[in-house]
Formats: structure tokens, sequence, C-alpha cells
């Protein structure tokens, strides 16, 4: 792997103007396929859900999902699209061994949903309207287990497998119009973008829009124009961005990595990229087919799709509210102040606090979890917030034993440690590691009565009234419990025996 010469961001914003494209594609969560009648479900052995309608065999003939149907029009009216009252499915022409029909079932020029547009807000409040060229229907395929190489990839393996339990289970690819205008906040718009995608079609009910499990799945196009040009430059396509922190990071490299190019007087060669997680650079992939070297042409096994306005009216009454709308409503109902709710929102906090006090927690004490040690943990391990490995339920409970005096702040803080360490549920660690605040009254006196005894001086100017000399005497019993205690019991503790 070589590492392409990236030119410094600021220095290519100061030259060129970046115009984003995205491509995300759903995947369903229809109890059977696209086309069939085969379960979708996750998990089972390979090749399990098959039969020869997504197998593509001979003969077979292919009805279309009318639940995917449904969930297509109800993610098109989200999106303020158009919905085509008639529709066809188009045979897009390739071959690859994850796809035996050697076409994918599609759409090409008669997508079921165009032109919409969504206004994204940005961390600091700022919106974007994001404009969309279409949302069509189509259907996945196979997955391919590349076995004996390092990488896992096709390259260097020894044999490979395939499991067409994925093939044909529906997808909706949505598609924007190129965003430009977005300059030196290209990434964000774009990680803003795919972030309101995936809470408003969670909120729809119509896909998992798991992106570790792949069924929300984005592909990033850039290109760069010099500032002022109307003609867009040579764009590339990196596929594999796996994660909300991911887009916005490829965004970032691509602008860099066109910009060296560019600058240097070469061109931008035309093709996919893939992103790689770990390393956070791209390498080239296959050079860009045009769309006729697909040979589109109309399904001639399935009928059009036909969609009546009544039936797409009845449709538009169950669209749930929009993300801005649902911010508003927590934020009145948690008592956040604007930024507060800026800053939850800007950490991609508002399900996980909503999921906490759904499960008992008061909303400031989530907050205060969520926003401070757990959000400090995410960054050091440049991790989202949801990819730690502890949930609301954990973090309610947390708070319910600081509620109930079983745990001061300072213990809550070892016991999220020891959840994140994979220790259990934090009711789980504080019985094991015995952590509980001591509320003995006989050794509470104890220690307070050695820590005046160790400290006869201090204890003397209590005695005289300096009560701020205190504080000295509480550190002494904490640390002499191991922190175990409730400092403000043991201060009151002290005072009395001082007075
Ligand atoms: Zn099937």
């Amino acid at each position: 792997m070589t590492y392409e010469e990236l030119m410094d961001f600021d220095a290519v914003m100061a030259v060129y103007e970046p115009v984003v494209g995205l491509e995300v594609h759903v995947e369903l969560n229809t109890a059977s396929k696209m086309f069939c009648g085969c379960s979708t479900a996750f998990g089972a052995a390979p090749n399990s859900q098959t039969c020869p309608i997504c197998l593509g065999l001979p003969g077979s003939l292919p009805v279309i999902n009318a639940t995917a149907v449904e969930s297509a029009v109800r993610i098109g009216l989200a999106l303020n699209c158009s919905i085509a009252e008639r529709c066809r499915m188009a045979r897009k022409n390739y071959f690859y061994p994850d796809m035996t029909k050697n076409f994918q079932t599609s759409q090409s020029d008669e997508p079921l949903c165009f032109n919409g547009s969504v206004v994204i807000e940005l961390a600091d409040g700022e919106s974007f309207t994001i404009a969309i060229e279409r949302a069509h229907m189509e259907e996945d395929t196979g997955k391919a287990l590349h076995v004996g190489g390092a990488t896992g990839r096709i390259q260097g393996a020894e044999y490979s497998l395939m499991d067409y339990n994925r093939s044909s289970v529906g997808l909706i690819e949505i598609v924007t119009k190129p965003i430009r205008g977005a300059g030196e906040r290209a990434g964000e718009v774009a990680r803003a973008y795919v972030t309101y995608l995936r809470d408003m079609i969670r909120a729809l009910g119509v896909s998992d829009v798991r992106m570790e499990q792949g069924s929300l799945r984005c592909d990033v196009n850039l290109s760069l124009m010099p500032k002022g040009s109307t003609t867009l430059g040579t764009r590339t396509e990196t596929k594999n961005v796996n994660s909300l922190r991911s887009i916005e990071k490829a965004v970032l490299h691509e602008i860099c990595r066109q910009g060296a190019i560019l600058t240097s007087g070469k061109t931008v060669k035309q093709e996919t990229r893939h992103w790689h997680e770990d390393g956070t650079y791209t390498s080239p992939g296959r050079s860009k087919e045009h769309a006729e070297d697909y040979r589109y042409f109309p399904e001639p096994d399935l009928v059009p799709v036909v969609c009546p306005p009544s039936w797409v009216d009845e449709l538009r009454a169950t669209i749930p509210q929009a993300p801005s709308l649902r911010r508003a409503a927590l934020q009145a109902a948690w008592g956040y102040s604007p930024l507060e709710m800026r800053d939850v929102v800007a950490a991609e906090a508002l399900d996980l606090i909503e999921a906490t006090v759904a499960a008992g927690c008061a909303p400031q004490s989530a907050r205060k979890w969520w926003m401070s040690q757990l959000l400090r943990q995410a960054n050091a391990r440049e991790v989202s917030l949801d990819e730690l490995p502890i949930s609301p339920q954990a973090v309610a409970e947390l708070q319910n034993l600081v509620d109930k005096g079983i745990l001061n702040d300072n213990l809550a803080r070892t016991v999220i440690e020891a959840v994140l360490a994979g220790e259990g549920m934090p009711g789980e660690i504080v019985q094991a590691r015995q952590l509980g605040v001591v509320n003995d009254q006989a050794t509470l006196d104890e220690a307070v009565a050695q820590a005046i005894e160790a400290n006869p001086e201090i204890a003397d100017k209590i005695r005289a009234g300096k009560v701020q000399a205190a504080g000295a005497l509480v550190g002494a019993v904490m640390k002499d419990l191991g922190g175990k205690a409730d400092a403000g019991v043991v201060r009151e503790l002290i005072l009395a025996k001082l007075a």
C-alpha cells in the first residue's frame, strides 16, 4: 500500500470548491426478500435462505414485495420527493460472483421517488438544504468471503466462499444532487446528512439502519472545481465508508488527495476507491464505468409498479415528524438549555440520552454521564458514543445506585470504567468489587476519630472555629476508606465531633 500525497486542507480550500455527492443504500427490514418469499433474517446458516428466484435460476419468475414498495414510498415522502404514479424496474447488467443472475434488478430512468430535498442542521445550529436526485428500489447482492489472505480481501486469498442469503434483499438507494457551497464544512455537511437519513429512516421503522452491520451503507462522491468555475471536476467514488465519523474523514481525505493531484498539474482519475477504516486512507479500485456500460433495459419479468395518488396520500399521513421537530420536543421535555441541547446533538448523544431517560434516569443525570466521562472515553478511543461498550440501561442503573446513596460520584466513575472494561452491569460490579459507599456508622466514626487523633493541630483549628480546615480531615478519612464514603456525611461527622 502506497500512501498518496496529501495537500494541506486550508491550502486546497483557498483555491478549490469541493462538490460532494452521496449515495446511500438502505437495506429494508421486510420479512421476505424483494422478489421472492425467502426470509431476510440475519445470521442464518450460509445459503439456507435461497430459492430459484433469488439464485436467478432459469425459468424462475420474480414478484415484487408490496411492503418493500410501501417502505420505499414512505422514504421518498420523508425526503419530500415526488412519487411516480407508474414506474418500472430495470436490469443493470454486469457479472460479479456475488450475483448469480448476471444482472441486478434495479431502476434506471424511472425511479419511484425523485426531486426531493431535506433541510439538515449542523452542530452549531446552521441549516443546509440537500437536494435529492432520486430514491429508487433495487436488490442486494450475496456476500463473498475471501479465505486465507491477511486482509480478508480477494487479493492474496486462497479461495472464496459465497453466501446468497443476502441475495435479493430489498434495498433503497438514495442519491443526492451535487452538494455545492458547503466549502470547508463539506465533511460536516456530509456527515450531518447521513445522520439525518439514519434518524429519519429509523423513525419510519423501515430499516435497522445499522452502519456497522451494513444495513446503511454510504458511498462518497467527491470532486474539486476551481473557485469561481462552473464546470464540475472529475469525481471519485469512495466505497465502504462504514461509520458517520468516517464519512466526514473520507470527504476531508479526498479533498486533500485530489488537491495535491490538481495542484501538481495532473488530472484526477475517475474511479471507485476503497476506504480503509483503520488507516484512514483510500486506495484505488476499478475505474468507474459509465451508466451506458450496464446496458440497462426495462425488466421484462416484472409488471410496472403503480402507486395511486390516494394510496400515497394515506402513506403521507404515516410519516413521523422531522428530526429537528423531535429535537425541539425533547429539549422542552428534558429542560435542557439551547447550549446543552446543541452539545448533545453535536456529540450524537440524543438517542442514547433518550434511551437512558426511558430506562428511568433523570434527564440532567443522563446528560452528565454521556457528555462528560463517556464522551471523553469515546474521543480517546476515536469511536462514536454508541460504539462504546456501555448501554443506556447500564447508565440508568448507575445513576440509580448514586441516587440510593450506594455510590458517590467518584465510585460511579470507577464503576463506569469497569462497565467499559466488560465487567458487567453496575449492580454486579458494585457487588463483585465491594465498591459501595461505607454507610456503617461505627466504621465511619472510627475513621473520623483516627483522623482527628492523627491531626491534632487541624482539629484544634476547627475547634477554634476555623471550619474551612475540615477539608484536610475529610481528605484523610476518604483516603482511609479508599474513597468509599460520602464526603458530605464525613464532613458533618467531623464538625459534630469537634463542635
Ligand atoms: Zn428466494
